[in-house]
């Protein structure tokens, strides 16, 4: 069994603990939500203010170049770069993880097909996101090609002469289930084709080693793990390899070789460039910097490695709290427990009351999510940079009061709202 003295123990010694104050976490609150939206950095307010202040404020258009506006995406990209086994140069910070998709899987399937048109088939998770669906079902159909959704175990069977592209994304949103990246794209390629990453429940949640998985593309989200705030940019990645082989379809001025050259026509800058589009939301890259840069503070206390193994101990902890304290409850888990196939959250399963179990913990102080399915899941996602191991035992002493005392079925917990 375990005890709070236990999780007080592991808390005691654990290296990671300072980052913590990194973070301002309402009194009251066990946030763990972070992979929907991360806390805000206590840098972040002072370092917008300062951004709106001083630079556009008082530099005006002179801060593209006094303040670094111009170089954010790049100077952003390489800090992500950091994160996820890619190098410096490789990586921009823009748009949305949508747009991001939309543009590689672009780039992915005219590279591909500018040779071999006889492979017209994507392949995709029919548990993939949504969006990643959405946007891959709108580019094939404007391209005249298949967009197929299998499970996961069909996947590496269902490659062949016809693929184009694999697109997956590596911890799966609902489940927490993590692809092995090295193998599914080893697979692809012996296949004949490319494969996209989506890392929006990867960057900065597990370890994640684009070039010794020999990776094609990959996108990634900036407001989940990497505590971007709301809306933050999203970041994308291209193997050197392909970097220079095709213009994206949203060749906006920001991909031009030399945009204040003003030419009526378009040349692609070389590299990763040419994968931004137009003006950057300075203000909001400013924010994802702040974001990047609690990252940046875990290095020297051991980086993603330190980050994934306390995480791993944090998704353990909670799990067997919820065996041991909430037996007989008709939870149900979702997320594997042999580690290399886990993310950074734990999702339980029950056949009824989950949306209203989850409205009685928030209502507690305890943040999570609920997403729709068979059966329906509660999600808990787990960020080593701020929470800590008396929290799993929080969390769950409220998951077993709520269940016992039956309170998620009062009227209140099961009203729908707007945004789950
Ligand atoms: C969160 C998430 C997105 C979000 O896309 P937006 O363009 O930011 O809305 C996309 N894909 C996956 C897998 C996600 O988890």
């Amino acid at each position: 069994m375990t005890t709070l003295q236990d999780c007080r123990a592991l808390d005691a010694r654990d290296p990671l603990r300072p980052l913590r104050d990194l973070f301002t976490l309402p009194a009251g609150v066990i946030y763990l939500d972070g992979n929907s939206l991360g806390p805000c950095p206590k840098a972040t307010p002072a370092r917008v203010a300062q951004a709106v202040q001083q630079e556009w404020g008082e530099g005006l258009i002179r801060s593209w170049n006094s303040a670094g506006w111009y170089d954010a995406p790049r100077r952003l990209g390489d800090k992500v770069a950091q994160l996820v086994g890619a190098r410096a140069g490789e990586v921009v910070c823009t748009d949305s993880t949508s747009i991001n998709l939309f543009k590689v899987l672009s780039a992915a399937l005219s590279i591909v097909r500018a040779d071999q048109p006889q492979r017209r088939v994507v392949i995709s998770e029919r548990t993939n996101f949504p969006t990643d669906l959405y946007i891959a079902e709108g580019l094939c159909k404007e391209r005249g090609l298949e967009l197929r959704l299998l499970d996961a175990e069909e996947i590496a069977g269902a490659l062949g002469a016809d693929t184009a592209v694999l697109m997956l994304t590596h911890v799966n949103y609902r489940t927490g289930a993590m692809h092995d990246m090295a193998a599914v794209t080893r697979r692809a390629h012996e296949a004949g084709a490319l494969v996209v990453w989506d890392l929006c429940h990867s960057a900065g949640a597990v370890e994640v080693d684009l070039h010794a998985a020999g990776a094609d593309f990959a996108i990634g989200c900036g407001y989940k793990y990497l505590n971007g705030g709301p809306g933050a940019p999203a970041f994308a990645w291209v193997h050197p390899r392909h970097a220079d082989r095709f213009w994206q379809p949203l060749s906006g001025w920001w991909s031009h070789a030399a945009p204040f050259a003003f030419t009526p026509d378009y040349q692609p800058a070389p590299g990763i460039a040419r994968y931004l589009c137009g003006t950057q939301p300075i203000l909001s890259l400013t924010a994802l910097e702040c974001g990047l840069d609690t990252f940046l503070a875990a290095q020297p206390l051991g980086g993603m490695a330190a980050l994934r193994r306390k995480s791993l101990a944090l998704t353990d902890c909670f799990i067997a709290l919820v065996e041991e304290r909430c037996a007989g409850h008709g939870l149900g888990l979702a997320t594997p427990r042999e580690h290399a196939l886990r993310g950074s959250q734990v999702c339980l399963t029950r056949d009824v009351g989950a949306y209203a179990i989850v409205q009685a913990l928030i209502a507690r102080g305890v943040i999570g999510d609920f997403r729709a399915g068979r059966p329906d899941i509660l999600r808990f996602g787990f960020t080593p940079l701020y929470l800590g191991f008396e929290d799993c035992w929080n969390a769950v002493e409220h998951l077993r009061q709520v269940l016992e005392s039956g309170e998620w079925g009062r009227e209140e917990f099961n009203r729908q709202h707007a945004v789950t």
